[in-house]
């Protein structure tokens, strides 16, 4: 009895040895999708982030460590050509033995074959919650920022899970499990969000670059104007010209800046008498990675919004 019991345990040690061996190596572009691939790989691997500390993906370039990462990778998880252009060439280049995710591409996808019985639920709800505002608040899936409609990332659990699954067979049941925590854990987040957000739905504000009508139109806020238009180029003085005249007219009270960009010279345009400052960071990039790192970032651009359109 007893030594049946050894070589039990035995197996199970050399089986936990293979599973480790196995798991593949996942390198994932920025911190928020990080975010969500390490909920959907743990207990079986930690993915690399490709982009740390802060920087935006519009601008950066790609460093030698960071090839030599892709050049090992067994998977690569990224959001597409329209986000982190520095990695379109390297993607095809480096990468050659990786199996590539692009999530805008599977949302596409997703949404070309529109399926209403099962994962969308949750859209329904949604539906009924903003009328005609924004129809079924799919309009803009034109925004690469997709990461900022948890409704987005929801509709991605499914076929990144079954993405990870094909690469690593073995541990299909831990992935299955993980998929179906983080999609319980994205509806809890999507509604905390949304009782958050009630209050502010009808004040508007400028944000400085074009990230967050994702977030915007699933949460029915009112966002009035991006300060830079073309992503992170400095805007022409016609457009800030227009955009003072908004801030105006609508009686904006707020404008929420990024630590991606260098802002200092918007106070010249509007000065800190006329309007609130405030900050806004779509990456999270100040948040430790790994599985929770997603959600507080979403909380934090709630508590900013919330903190700056509700003060005196
Ligand atoms: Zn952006």
């Amino acid at each position: 009895m007893i030594k049946r019991v050894f070589s039990c345990t035995v197996i199970a040690a050399a089986a936990f040895t293979q599973i480790a061996e196995a798991a593949p190596k996942i390198v994932v572009s920025i911190k928020p999708v990080h975010s969500i691939v390490s909920a959907l790989t743990k207990n079986v691997v930690t993915p690399e982030l490709l982009m740390k500390g802060i920087q935006s993906p519009h601008s950066a370039t790609l460093k030698p460590g960071q090839a030599e990462t892709l050049q090992n990778a067994d998977i690569v998880v990224w959001v597409g050509p329209g986000l982190e252009q520095f990695l379109i060439q390297p993607i095809t280049t480096v990468a050659t033995k990786a199996r590539v995710i692009e999530l805008s591409s599977l949302l596409e996808g997703e949404e070309k074959g529109h399926d209403h019985d099962s994962e969308h639920g949750h859209k329904d709800e949604h539906k009924d919650d903003h009328g005609d505002d924004h129809g079924d608040g799919h309009e803009d899936h034109g925004n690469i920022h997709i990461w900022l409609d948890p409704q987005s990332v929801l509709e991605l659990v499914t076929p990144v899970t079954q993405q990870l699954i094909e690469a690593d067979p073995d541990n299909a049941a831990v992935y299955e499990e993980n998929s179906a925590r983080l999609k319980k854990e994205l509806i809890t987040l999507d509604s905390t969000l949304s009782t958050k957000l009630e209050g502010i739905k009808n004040k508007p504000f400028l944000t400085y670059h074009d990230a967050y009508s994702p977030f915007v139109e699933h949460y029915g806020l009112s966002n009035t104007a991006s300060i830079a238009v073309d992503d992170h180029r400095k805007p022409s003085a016609a457009h800030l010209k227009k955009l003072q005249s908004i801030t105006l007219k609508q009686n904006i009270t707020c404008l929420f800046t990024e630590p991606q960009f260098n802002t200092a010279w918007l106070k010249s345009v509007w000065p800190e008498s006329a309007l609130k400052y405030a900050e806004l960071d779509p990456l999270g990039s100040s948040i430790d990675a790994g599985p929770d790192q997603y959600g507080q970032l979403m909380h934090n651009l709630a508590d900013s919004l919330s903190n700056c359109l509700t003060s005196k």
